[in-house]
């Protein structure tokens, strides 16, 4: 029978010694005195086991924080380790913590307390962002015409969204500033951390709307041997938009989708659609716009013709039906153009 060489008592022995005799006077846990937390003052996020993230409540961010600073023992296993964070004021916080360990086989349980005392700070993020730091920046423009309002907050929104977007990817990311442009033109600019960023936005501008984008890098500083370049991406978007009516190489037509490249047209008369590159569109004019188009009840139907009331003189008129016309309910788009009216060939 094993016995320990420090009391004697017989039974299983831990390096010779009993459980007791093992135990005695040994601690296998233990905390700072206090530990310092770092709270960022502007996005309230916090300097956990260096890095700044969100946390929940004050609480939680205490009991990670103690979480991280517990020292245990390389002899002791932990099994299960409770946090308890209590605010005892503005600024200081007791978190309590239970711990469950194995030593030798031998269960152990522990009681440790410390209190938090949280910091103010700024983020890096933050430091960045209130010196206006931006390294990229668009600049929505609408070629031949004054930016309307609507298109200009369509195109904010869409891009705070790609922003939000990418920064769950990498929360460095944001915005410096946007400035809606008073001047003849109108138009956007925004500032952003990242002229990769810029670049991703720029290219989503143009594949939705059809826009061109032209790119520039400035020079600004050398950072650590490092060159920072500023990078402006000019997005210009087309005078037209979906729906709406121009008129190309002496022909009225419907804009259909708008891609990086290339836009759709349906012509009014033939019906016949093709694809348009971006470029030639250039010399497209606009002539009326979707909100423009006329929504006429029919009065009756014909194999070639529709009749219709003009929704505003309320005169009944023919049209000449389109090719593939397609009528879906109990009206039909009218264009108004100078001399005549135009059924559109595609409804719905
Ligand atoms: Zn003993
Ligand atoms: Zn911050």
């Amino acid at each position: 029978m094993p016995f320990c060489v420090k009391c004697g008592a017989e039974g299983p022995t831990y390096r010779s010694l009993c459980a007791r005799c093992f135990l005695e006077g040994k601690s296998f846990t233990s905390l700072p005195d206090h530990v310092d937390l770092f709270q960022c003052a502007h996005c309230k996020d916090y300097l956990l086991d260096g890095k700044w993230v969100g946390e929940e409540s004050r609480e939680r961010a205490a009991e990670r924080a103690v979480r991280s600073a517990a020292i245990i023992s390389r002899d002791a296993e932990v099994r299960r380790m409770d946090l308890r964070a209590e605010m005892i004021d503005e600024a200081n916080c007791q978190v309590k913590m239970a711990v469950e360990l194995d030593v030798e086989g031998l269960p152990v349980h522990e009681y440790r307390s410390t209190i938090v005392r949280f910091k103010s700070s700024s983020c890096p993020r933050c430091n960045r962002l209130m010196g206006s730091y931006y390294e990229g920046t668009l600049q929505v423009r609408t070629r031949d015409r004054r930016m309307p309002e609507g298109l200009r907050e369509e195109i904010v929104d869409r891009i705070c969204q790609l922003v939000e977007e990418h920064r769950k990817g990498d929360r460095e990311l944001f915005i410096s500033k946007i400035d809606r442009l008073t001047s003849t033109h109108g138009g956007v600019d925004v500032l952003l951390s990242s002229s990769t960023l810029g670049r991703a936005i720029s290219r989503n501008l143009a594949d939705q709307y059809a826009a061109e984008v032209k790119e520039s890098a400035t020079l600004v500083t050398q950072k650590q041997g490092q060159d920072l370049y500023r990078v402006t991406f000019l997005v210009r978007l087309p005078a037209y938009r979906f729906g709406d009516i121009v008129r190309y190489e002496r022909r009225l037509f419907l804009v259909g989708a708008l891609r990086a490249n290339s836009t759709k047209l349906t012509d009014l008369r033939t019906s016949q659609a093709a694809m348009v590159s971006n470029s030639d569109m250039t010399a497209a004019k606009v002539v009326g716009r979707r909100e423009d188009l006329l929504e006429a009840v029919v009065v009756s139907e014909t194999e070639r013709e529709v009749q219709v009331m003009h929704p505003v003189t309320f005169k009944v008129f023919e049209l000449r039906k389109p090719p593939r016309f397609e009528r879906k309910g109990d009206t039909v788009k009218v264009f108004q153009g100078d001399e005549e009216f135009y059924l559109l060939p595609l409804q719905g």
